[in-house]
């Protein structure tokens, strides 16, 4: 027999969320945070008319779409990498940064894959306390050790959707060391109308131990063409293309996400139904005593210790009747929870209908 040796990982995968139920033909999937509008009409229509050399390889550096970046955000063309989704450039920074027994700190209930790919390259994670759901900074500070590289923060995080006011993330960066590169990851930052509110890349565009997170997964809709970018200090940038796969990000995902940046519109009539839905489902919940977190990204993590109904049995009732929730029990370790995502204006009418039944 033959037996070839490779490492054996002490890493949870990561378990996207479900999105088809045996027997039943059309499912309303509420578990992966995916864009409730779908996707700009302009993106479309670029994607149906462009004839796209297919046999041609795409781009390495995706330059195009960095310049359509800088203009729209403001911020220098040749601090930004473009990766297949920002899950890429997490995955590309755990590389460039972390040898065996580094030390990462996240949040206790941070997303996962800041924790998957620290572990992957040999480092330490070490969790920070949360209060009420919420990353503390004291709590992050006290986890640092000389052996810190890097500190990863998801504001808003998923699956919480908690964050961290403007005040609170200068004070982070203040009382952590110059040494320890601060990771934040904007995800959700399109959707936030919160007043006390402000995402890294508006906070910390010159920043020299700052690197933020931005991806076209969520509020732009294009989840499946895998399309994020990073922006950080020139030689972490410089670092990083030097060890990113050469094609990392296809023709189709450049254009349509250079697309997507054009549609003003799209991007208002997105938040503004956000913020309708988000709010109309939370207090519909909250008639059952099932409470959630301040609205804040196109998530709600709902909490069923006050209400009749537990998290499991509510998740496999709507499961049933063709709707998928995304438990926060077995990956998060968030006891008696469920995470919602906001969807399109028929969904969440049906899921309010459905929940009604379920909950009366
Ligand atoms: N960061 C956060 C906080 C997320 O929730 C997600 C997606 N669930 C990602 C990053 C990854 O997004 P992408 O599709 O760009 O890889």
């Amino acid at each position: 027999m033959i037996s070839l040796k490779f490492s054996k990982l002490d890493v949870e995968s990561y378990r996207p969320g479900q999105s088809s139920i045996k027997n039943i033909k059309k499912t309303i999937k509420l578990s992966a945070n995916e864009s409730a509008l779908g996707v700009s009409k302009k993106v479309k229509r670029i994607l149906s008319k462009k004839t796209i050399n297919f046999y041609k390889y795409p781009d390495s550096s995706s330059k195009e779409l960095r310049k359509h970046i800088s203009k729209k955000f403001k911020c220098n063309k040749d601090r930004i990498i473009c990766g297949a989704g920002s899950d890429e450039i997490i995955l590309l920074l755990c590389q460039l940064f972390l040898k065996s027994n580094d030390h990462v700190v996240v949040p206790q209930y941070s997303f996962l894959m800041y924790r998957i790919y620290s572990k992957l390259v040999g480092a330490k994670v070490i969790y920070a306390k949360e209060k009420d759901l919420k990353a503390s900074v004291s709590e992050i500070i006290k986890k640092v050790t000389k052996k810190t590289k890097i500190v990863f923060l998801a504001n808003p995080n998923n699956p919480t959707g908690t964050y961290l006011n403007k005040f609170e993330i200068l004070e982070l960066r203040k009382r952590l060391k110059k040494n320890i590169l601060l990771v934040i990851d904007d995800a959700y930052a399109e959707y936030m109308k919160n007043v006390d509110y402000k995402s890294g890349l508006d906070l910390f565009k010159n920043s020299q131990n700052i690197f933020i997170l931005r991806t076209f997964s969520k509020i732009y809709g294009l989840a499946s063409l895998r399309i994020g970018w990073g922006y950080g200090p020139k030689k972490i940038i410089d670092a990083l293309y030097l060890i990113k796969p050469p094609f990392n990000v296809n023709t189709v995902a450049q254009l349509a996400a250079s697309e997507a940046l054009k549609d003003k519109n799209f991007l208002i009539n997105s938040v503004r139904h956000n913020i309708v839905y988000a709010n109309k489902i939370k207090n519909f919940l909250a008639k059952y005593k099932i409470f959630s977190n301040e609205v804040s990204a196109n998530f709600l993590l709902l909490n069923f210790s006050k209400s009749k109904i537990n998290a499991k049995l509510f998740y496999k009732k709507l499961k049933k009747k063709g709707i998928i929730l995304r438990s926060m029990e077995t990956s998060y370790k968030i006891k008696n929870t469920l995470r919602l995502t906001i969807g399109s204006k028929k969904e969440n009418l049906k899921f309010m209908s459905i929940a009604k039944n379920i909950l009366k």
